[in-house]
């Protein structure tokens, strides 16, 4: 569309403009131009699964989204689905439960799923939405081993759909400003890396430290971050990995529910990383990068936000966006539009982190150093 065209289009008045618009299905959200920004694209029209306490969370966020939808809920609890229904105006048509979400494929109305339920099941239902034809968002960690992952981009790529995983700080502006500064060669080259990432976790019943659900512990669920963040700062996909456990509490933390895991990393330019990933441990979410002729420090580095952080050229000041708005509004770009990403956010960008862990826990298991081949 021309830019006069734009331009006269934004002058008419919403509810003029909205009539034509409503009757174009998937096309536009028209909320957003009475707001003042007026969008004429293709939209994602996502359905969440698994409508806890993030998926909550990432619906909220896609109330002020301009590319994306939300339509469709998936869950085994039928008043959280009335709820959703009210709350978030979408159609009975569209909901679903555990058991028949299959029908999904006979949905022309949903384009994505985003699959926002713990940890082990996130292989299974990958595969059965990709199955019935629709792009899947996935959370992180997106499976429980490099295995399992494999089969989920596997049956993606036959479905012909898309595999998104949900690394909303691939889109944080200020972590992108980091990436940009070090690609620009700002910093010199980048020596060390150092991510903490932790919390003290509550209630010993929750999912979270179920092995069969979470499939592992701190390591599954926060320190993923420190593993994800390595290879983004550094901006290298590591060749080793050794790495040790301490468990204080035996009881909370059982067998195969990591309590705290320090890792280490070996980048193929010589830098090396030095991360902690724990439950045990208040508020720990920093970010140090070294580099020959500057460094990136960030803390908050990982949360909600609004990230906090400096550099050798001064503080960090591009401004806080919901990060799973932002994330939201670049996936559908990615599925609809082709958009590449600064830092990929696809299958084979998760299956990485995956293989990284695999080898963490093989490297505390053995006690020695693992190789990676990523
Ligand atoms: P949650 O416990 O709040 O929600 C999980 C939802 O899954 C609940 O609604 C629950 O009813 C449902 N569920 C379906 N089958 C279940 C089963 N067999 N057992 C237990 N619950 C079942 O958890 P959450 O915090 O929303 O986490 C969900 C996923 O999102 C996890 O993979 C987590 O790692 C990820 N997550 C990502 C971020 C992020 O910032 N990207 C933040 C939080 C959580």
């Amino acid at each position: 569309m021309t830019n006069s065209r734009r331009n006269f289009l934004q002058k008419l008045t919403a509810s003029f403009i909205a009539l034509p618009l409503l009757s174009t299905k998937s096309y536009a959200n028209i909320e957003k131009d009475i707001t003042g920004i007026f969008y004429d694209g293709p939209v994602l029209r996502v359905a969440i699964m698994g409508l806890g306490s993030y998926g909550t969370r990432v619906a909220d966020a896609i109330q002020a989204c301009t590319k994306v939808k939300l339509v469709g809920a998936i869950s085994g609890t039928p008043s959280k689905l009335t709820a959703w229904q009210s709350k978030y105006t979408i159609p009975e048509k569209n909901c679903y439960n555990y058991e028949n979400f299959d029908a999904i494929k006979d949905n022309p109305d949903i384009d994505a799923v985003y699959i926002i339920t713990p940890n082990a099941l996130h292989k299974e239902q990958t595969i059965r939405v990709a199955k019935a034809g629709k792009h899947v968002i996935c959370e992180k960690p997106m499976a429980l081993n490099a295995k399992e992952g494999e089969a989920m981009i596997a049956a993606c790529k036959k479905a012909n759909v898309k595999l998104l995983v949900g690394y909303r700080m691939h889109f944080e502006p200020k972590t992108l400003e980091v990436i940009r500064m070090r690609n620009a060669g700002e910093m010199g080259k980048v020596l060390f890396f150092q991510g903490l990432c932790g919390f003290r976790i509550g209630d010993p019943t929750q999912w979270r430290l179920n092995k069969d659900l979470a499939g592992g512990g701190s390591m599954m669920d926060i320190g993923i971050y420190a593993v994800n963040g390595s290879r983004y700062m550094v901006g290298e996909e590591p060749v080793w990995v050794t790495a040790q456990e301490t468990k204080t509490d035996p009881v909370k933390f059982k067998e195969g529910v990591d309590e705290t895991i320090q890792f280490q990393l070996g980048f193929p330019s010589g830098a090396v990383a030095s991360c902690l990933s724990t439950y045990m441990m208040n508020g720990l979410d920093r970010f140090y990068l070294n580099a020959e002729k500057g460094f990136a420090e960030m803390q908050p580095s990982t949360g909600y936000g609004p990230i906090k952080g400096k550099t050798n050229k001064g503080e960090l000041t591009q401004e806080h966006k919901t990060h799973q708005t932002v994330q939201m509004d670049e996936m559908a770009a990615i599925i609809l539009e082709g958009k590449q990403p600064i830092v990929p956010v696809d299958g084979e960008e998760a299956l990485k982190d995956l293989k990284i862990i695999d080898g963490i826990y093989a490297a505390v298991k053995s006690g020695r150093k693992v190789s990676l081949k990523l």
